[in-house]
């Protein structure tokens, strides 16, 4: 698709009744301001939810805007370890690291828009922002993109004094749930079909795209994509991809890229490519963020996709490779879990020789893997595409605009 998507395209993905209902529902905030913040416009699955969410949003008739907090290396290197934190992992926090979080929010006040009625906080790196929040009378709402369920009690104990100064909290599943003094919804992320990253593309094309970045399309590709994070284990896929050779022929391609708010992505790439100069057939690719042709071809070239998380908040690369009818082979953490159906759409694994094994029987049987992807893509099609998604976010909106009184009711004004 050459422009943007408007929401009457999507109608083509998931019928024009979804579509309808939608506006309906938009038709209750219409000119409600709402105003998102994170920490990085590029790079990671948050920004690329928010970069297609906020025009469609716009469309609906809601006056949206997306701020980004402003931070330097030392905020965001304690950010980063505060969020492998809240991953689980013991990290150390000082009193000079709380330090360097508070003085950066001070000087992010000027983010906190006085005229908003829904503030919609992604993420901890903001969230300190709901202190000051007596500076505008929107309700408060903060998103949380990751698994929480097995957070370092000290870095939790922090957050959780932050999450209780909101109205209310979103996760993406039942288990990353806390006992919290407001109110939880659940709610999964969403990809865009219609997006550079999803959009249909032919497969003369995706190979074509796939050649231009110096692989050979015709040589089954094995493939994760994710930010060079330890948390995404990419030396680890390297080692499975190792144990899996001499099977069947095939390339690892491990391609990812950076993110503005993630300090650490250097040092696990450069892991990374010695690792994999010691392994035949492996491809490192470094992508710039707008790589998003690049991505979506990738994924569709592809034999086989995979996802060797350690920990993974929902996994956003798992739904793109399904609803491109990949079958996925995850390791049975966070969203992965959520996501892949084992033995339908795809293969949970708990080990790396799990991972090894799931991949040269999917390369072995192309059958059972075009049996797989097209399951794959009928449970994103009904779980996980942005469309409805969205609906689910314009009722929050109106529950909590209205103070959740325990239902959501359509049939009465916002500001009666
Ligand atoms: N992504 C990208 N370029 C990269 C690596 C990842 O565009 O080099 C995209 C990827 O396609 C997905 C998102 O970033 O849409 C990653 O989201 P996910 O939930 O998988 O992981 P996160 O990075 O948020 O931990």
């Amino acid at each position: 698709m050459s422009s943007v998507p408007s929401l009457a395209d999507y109608a083509e993905v998931v019928g024009r009744a979804e579509i309808e209902e939608l506006r309906s529902i938009a038709r209750h905030l219409e000119g409600k301001r709402i105003q998102h913040v994170n920490s990085t416009r590029t790079g990671g699955g948050v920004a690329e939810i928010l970069n297609r969410r906020v025009p469609l949003e716009r469309e609906l008739g809601l006056q949206v805007e997306w701020d980004v907090v402003r931070g330097n290396g030392g905020f965001f290197e304690v950010t980063k370890s505060f969020h492998n934190a809240l991953h689980g992992a013991s990290v150390r926090f000082g009193p000079e690291d709380l330090e360097i979080y508070n003085d950066t929010i001070r000087r992010n006040l000027d983010v906190i828009r006085p005229d908003v009625d829904v503030v919609l906080i992604h993420d901890p790196q903001p969230s300190g922002l709901v202190r000051e929040r007596s500076r505008n009378r929107a309700a408060w709402i903060w998103r949380c993109h990751i698994d929480l369920s097995q957070a370092d009690v000290t870095a939790w104990g922090f957050l959780r004094s932050l999450v209780e100064s909101f109205d209310a909290a979103v996760f993406h599943l039942p288990q990353y749930t806390k006992e919290l003094m407001v109110p939880q919804y659940i709610l999964p992320p969403a990809i865009d079909p219609l997006s550079p990253k999803n959009e249909e593309m032919s497969d003369a094309e995706a190979k074509s795209v796939v050649a231009e970045l110096g692989l050979d399309p015709e040589l089954p590709i094995v493939l994760q994509v994710s930010r060079f994070d330890y948390l995404k284990d990419p030396v680890g896929v390297i080692d499975a991809f190792e144990m899996a050779l001499g099977w069947e022929p095939a390339q690892l391609v491990l391609a990812g890229g950076s993110a503005d708010d993630d300090p650490e992505g250097a040092e696990v790439l450069a892991r990374v490519q010695q690792r994999a100069s010691e392994v035949p057939n492996v491809h490192v690719l470094n992508l710039p963020p707008d790589s998003h042709r690049q991505i979506n071809a990738l994924q569709r070239v592809a034999r086989v996709v995979v996802q060797k998380s350690v920990r993974e908040g929902f996994g956003l690369v798992v739904t793109e490779a399904m609803w491109k009818r990949k079958p996925v082979i995850g390791t049975s953490v966070g969203g992965i879990r959520q996501q892949i159906l084992h033995g339908i759409t795809g293969f949970l694994v708990y080990s790396t020789e799990g991972m090894a094994f799931r991949i040269r029987q999917l390369l072995c049987d192309p059958e059972l893997s075009r049996h797989m992807g097209e399951r794959a893509r009928q449970h994103v099609r009904h779980n996980y595409l942005l469309p409805s998604s969205l609906k689910h976010w314009l009722l929050l909106y109106i529950a909590v605009a209205r103070k959740a009184r325990g239902m959501v009711r359509l049939d009465d004004p916002l500001n009666p």
